[in-house]
């Protein structure tokens, strides 16, 4: 599939990082390599070593990616100046990454991103329970999800540009989930200043499978301030309401009239602490939003841009739907990379996927993956500037 996300914020970006004129010619640096592969970041509890695999384009952006749960460690951009920043949050080691109290910083999602109802689910007749991680629904794969496990790399340089495929088998049982599943999740950094991610996976029985990326961004920076002045478009005139533990009642409601319309760009923080029901019971921003769609391929999903340091992100993807997630759990209790502490909302996700709890859901769609059948999804972060 062709990537067609929208090239302006590529190229503005691409604009801002020409060399300016000067006088004086500057010192002749060494272009870094574009792909390096570091043997080890660190290791796994039975002692499995980590790679770290850093990725770069000629426009100054540098993406750090480590296996164990094909997760993004950094993704460092330039801002309407040139200054380079790291717009994700995370940690500077392996084991963190591991434990229960990671709210799954920059890391692959499976099988099932997001909840499913009590962790049950009935396909072709019989009854599955998956773990319950998430009081009483199963969250993010379980306890132990796609997002602790230690993945496979090959790391590779194309025309197109330099990436990491990284693959897992999941085998029957894992979590609670039928059927053994392959899994390949590619990252490619292009010249466009496009981060593409590729999910392929085939199933050797009936099964269920969402899968999506969950980094959580701050655009400003590291410097860890909240996220409620970016200014967020999403590309939904519906959303899929939830109940007291955010599992969607089964309706596609309108965002129009509500703290929900992101149509046009406003400030995460703009509405947020509006009385609504919705807001109270995602103690924010905590929801799936339907993806307006022109056809099957990728569609713009989310822009978002924040304003005093000009960095936009743009999101297309080919899933039905994308979680806006406000970082409302993040509470000052995580210090993350250079012993910074988060703060409440110091970052935001935005997560293609299926929507929560499809496979219970019959009006949603499907989520369910077949032998003989192959699952497919892409999602494009473009990374830009606005003057
Ligand atoms: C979910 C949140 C959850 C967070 C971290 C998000 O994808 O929507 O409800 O708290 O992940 O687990």
């Amino acid at each position: 599939m062709r990537i067609q996300a929208p090239l302006i914020a590529a190229l503005a970006l691409a604009a801002a990082c020409s060399p300016g004129e000067s006088s004086n010619p500057a010192p002749v640096q060494q272009p870094q390599p574009r792909l390096t592969e570091s043997p080890s970041f660190g290791r796994m509890p039975n002692g499995d070593s980590v790679s770290l695999i850093t990725l770069r384009n000629q426009h100054g952006i540098e993406v750090r990616i480590m296996p164990a749960g094909g997760t993004i460690l950094s993704l460092k951009t330039p801002d309407r100046t040139g200054a380079i920043d790291d717009i994700v949050l995370g940690f500077d080691q392996v084991e963190p990454y591991l434990q229960k109290t990671n709210p799954y910083f920059g890391s692959v999602i499976g099988r099932s991103a997001n909840r499913i109802a009590k962790g049950r689910f009935v396909l072709d007749g019989k009854t599955y329970q998956l773990a319950t991680n998430d009081g009483e629904n199963h969250l993010h794969g379980g306890n132990r999800g796609w997002d602790k496990v230690l993945w496979t790399s090959e790391p590779f340089q194309h025309a197109e540009g330099v990436g990491v495929a990284l693959k897992y088998t999941s085998p029957a049982g894992e979590e609670g989930y039928p059927g053994t599943v392959t899994a390949t999740v590619t990252y490619t950094l292009t010249d466009q200043n496009q981060l593409t991610v590729d999910y392929r996976a085939t199933a050797d029985a009936p099964t269920i499978i969402n899968l999506t990326q969950h980094s959580y961004f701050n655009l400003g920076g590291a410097k860890t301030t909240d996220i409620l002045g970016h200014e967020l478009m999403l590309n939904a005139d519906q959303y899929t309401p939830v109940n007291a533990t955010l599992i969607p009642a089964g309706e596609l409601a309108p965002v129009e009239n509500t703290p929900f319309d992101f149509r046009t760009p406003t400030a995460i923080g703009a509405r947020i602490n509006d009385q609504n029901e919705q807001l109270t019971r995602g103690k924010g921003y905590d929801h799936n939003f339907v993806v307006r769609r022109t056809g099957p391929g990728l569609e713009l999903a989310a822009r978002v841009v924040e304003p005093a340091t000009g960095r936009l992100l743009e999101i297309a993807t080919t899933e039905p739907g994308i979680q806006f997630y406000s970082g409302n759990f993040l509470d000052g209790s995580i210090t993350g990379k250079g012993g910074r502490v988060y703060p409440h909302r110091s970052g935001f996700c935005l997560e293609p996927q299926h929507y929560p709890d499809s496979p219970n859901q019959p009006t949603f769609p499907s989520t369910v993956l077949r032998p003989g059948e192959e699952y497919q999804s892409q999602t494009v972060f473009t990374f830009g500037v606005v003057k």
